[in-house]
């Protein structure tokens, strides 16, 4: 085994059905008592449960979170935040009401209490993104990471299916880069696999019956770990292109991911045979890139740039974006090469690689 360095991120993870009892308890351990409660306004009614049960212990709640932190919306939040008095600002929802605390937490040190609702990842991760004319830029900062994060999947049960399997898909696509990445090691390549594995299987059990307590908490269990690699871990080539996707063009986050995922495996397939291995062996198949995009299609998940916005005529700029900055890719990013993903990604077609025998799994 080779050597190498592990990051564990620091943090307390409360998870279960019915978890979220222990709001209260969690916030006391903290050393806080006066907790901002954030949502989306579509998620409100859940800022406002978590807020009574908090009693005196919440000093409101802000229900204004909205996809990609734009600076007007951040500035609002830490505004309230410092009216209100707050020592902890508690996070009700995805992504963007993640973000939105990350927001709060970078400008004023507060600690983030995250309740995560989708399977994005954004609370085991101390990355954060802000919106400011249109141009999303992101960064790292250890005060944004949440300092406890209460996983009740009962509180999955009414994401929509198609949310679900999207957000689904972009959990994987974490794990799936973590297993190649440079500094990858054995144990975010376990966490990985083991995620892989628990939101592949949990996610047709939510297909059939969103509100199965068991399948959302598969799902919801490997979102976690999905995220933890995701936090530790440099990502890579389709990381760079959803970003590049969804900064240049708002494609929607999590459909991206999905519509992308298959094309960078088949991509990466042949420079990455210990990752589509161990993607193989968590989904019980012979070939990770057919086993990805079959279970998009059983799933009713979105397959073609087409359908969620893309203009064919971006593609060639796109491509170009994709190859401004470098980073590290199992197989060397072209021009050509990018250009000719997306083109397939833009039909929802490709060729699925060989993958003759499982491979072996090393480390
Ligand atoms: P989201 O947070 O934007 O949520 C989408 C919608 O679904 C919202 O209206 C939300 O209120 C609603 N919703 C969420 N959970 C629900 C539930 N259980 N029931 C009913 N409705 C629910 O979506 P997302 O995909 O979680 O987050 C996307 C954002 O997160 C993007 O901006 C992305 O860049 C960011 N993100 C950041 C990181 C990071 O590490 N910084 C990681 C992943 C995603």
């Amino acid at each position: 085994m080779r050597s190498f360095a592990f990051e564990a991120s620091p943090g307390r993870v409360v998870f279960g059905a019915g978890a979220i009892d222990h709001l209260p308890r969690e916030v006391e351990r903290l050393g806080a008592s006066r907790a901002l409660v954030l949502s989306t306004p579509q998620q409100a009614e859940l800022a406002s449960d978590l807020s009574i049960r908090l009693g005196e212990r919440a000093v409101g709640i802000h229900p204004h979170a909205v996809m990609h932190v734009p600076v007007e919306t951040a500035r609002r939040a830490i505004e309230e935040a410092a009216r209100l008095g707050a020592d902890c600002v508690i996070a009700a929802g995805g992504g963007s009401t993640i973000g939105l605390a990350k927001a709060i937490a970078l400008q004023s040190a507060l600690p983030i209490l995250a309740v995560p609702t989708t399977y994005a990842g954004s609370e085991m991760t101390p990355i954060y993104g802000l919106t400011e004319a249109g141009l999303k830029r992101t960064g790292k900062d250890a005060r944004v990471l949440p300092k406890t994060v209460i996983y009740d999947p009962c509180l999955t049960l009414d994401l929509p299916l198609n949310m679900s399997i999207t957000s689904g898909f972009n959990a994987i696509a974490h794990a799936a880069e973590a297993l190649y990445a440079e500094n990858a090691n054995p144990i975010t390549k376990l966490m990985a696999e083991e995620g892989i594995r628990a939101v592949a299987h949990g996610l047709p059990g939510v297909k059939a019956n969103l509100r199965d307590l068991s399948s959302r908490s598969d799902c919801l269990y490997g979102a976690w770990l999905c995220g933890a690699v995701l936090g530790v871990s440099n990502m890579a080539l389709h990381h760079k292109l959803c970003h590049v996707l969804g900064g240049t063009w708002n494609l929607p986050h999590a459909e991206t991911h999905t519509v992308i995922l298959p094309h960078v495996l088949a991509y990466n397939a042949a420079a990455a045979p210990d990752a589509m291995g161990r993607i193989e062996r968590a989904m019980n198949t012979p070939n990770a890139v057919s086993a990805i995009f079959t279970l998009m299609q059983k799933l009713g998940a979105p397959t073609s740039l087409e359908e969620i916005g893309m203009q064919r005529a971006d593609l060639a700029r796109a491509a170009s974006l994709v190859m401004e900055l470098p980073y590290h890719n199992p197989t060397p990013v072209t021009y050509e090469g990018a250009l000719a993903l997306l083109d397939d990604a833009f039909m929802g077609l490709f060729t699925v690689p060989d993958r003759p025998k499982r491979q072996a799994c090393i480390d």
